[in-house]
């Protein structure tokens, strides 16, 4: 007698990690893009614990960042938050992420949705060369940026947003509007918690 197991089908996820201090449309703007245009199940945005390579004494605590997240994806379809780096503590490398997000659904295949500043950089990232073999590299223009890249990656073409959050933040302690450079409730989040006026 053959058993017959039902074949489950593969599921393509989006990965888009970052810092989000804070979350602006550049985020929203290209995993949406890629989502759709990759036909993605879903986008998790996985805010880290403390970022790797970057200066992170301008990072403000990590409710902040994911209370700003839920604020500003809350509705969208597909679009989904991770807390596994956060949870996890400690320095977020993606390579441990991945591989604990692949012992937890085996069945899916991973879309690592990076903006051209971070594929840049990908040659210095922890066991960059192991996480090239897990996961499928999918770059968004930057302005300022170039699209060279030591490993393979699909280029989306999305519009081009030249938001940061370091801009962001410094409109904020000048005292600047930002007005739709962020969603309306993460501004009034921003204001309502008096976030980054001091430098
Ligand atoms: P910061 O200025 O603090 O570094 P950021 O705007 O770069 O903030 P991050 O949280 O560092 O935002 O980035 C998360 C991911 O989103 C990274 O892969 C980054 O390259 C990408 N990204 C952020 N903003 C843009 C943008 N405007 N265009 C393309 N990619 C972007
Ligand atoms: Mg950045």
């Amino acid at each position: 007698v053959q058993i017959k197991t039902p074949k489950l089908p593969r599921q393509a996820v989006g990965i888009m990690g970052g810092t989000f201090n804070p979350v602006h449309i550049g985020h929203l703007i290209m995993a949406d893009q890629v989502m759709a245009q990759l036909k993605l199940k879903k986008v998790s945005f996985i805010p880290d614990a403390q970022p790797p390579h970057q200066d992170h004494k301008e990072t403000i605590d990590a409710k902040d960042r994911v209370a700003m997240l839920e604020l500003a994806l809350a509705g969208h379809q597909g679009f989904d938050l991770d807390l596994l780096e956060i949870a996890r503590g400690g320095k977020s490398y993606t390579y441990d992420t991945i591989v604990e997000l692949k012992r937890r659904h085996p069945l899916a295949d991973y879309y690592l949705i990076l903006g051209a500043d971070m594929i840049e950089y990908l040659p210095t990232w922890h066991r960059i060369d192991e996480l090239a073999k897990l996961v499928t590299f999918v770059g968004v223009k930057r302005p300022g940026y170039s699209t060279k890249a030591k490993y393979p990656v699909i280029w989306v073409d999305t519009p081009e947003v030249a938001i940061s959050s370091t801009k962001i933040r410094q409109l904020v302690s000048n005292h600047c509007p930002i007005n739709y450079l962020v969603p309306d409730k993460v501004q009034a989040y921003i204001k309502e918690k008096g976030l980054y006026l001091e430098h």
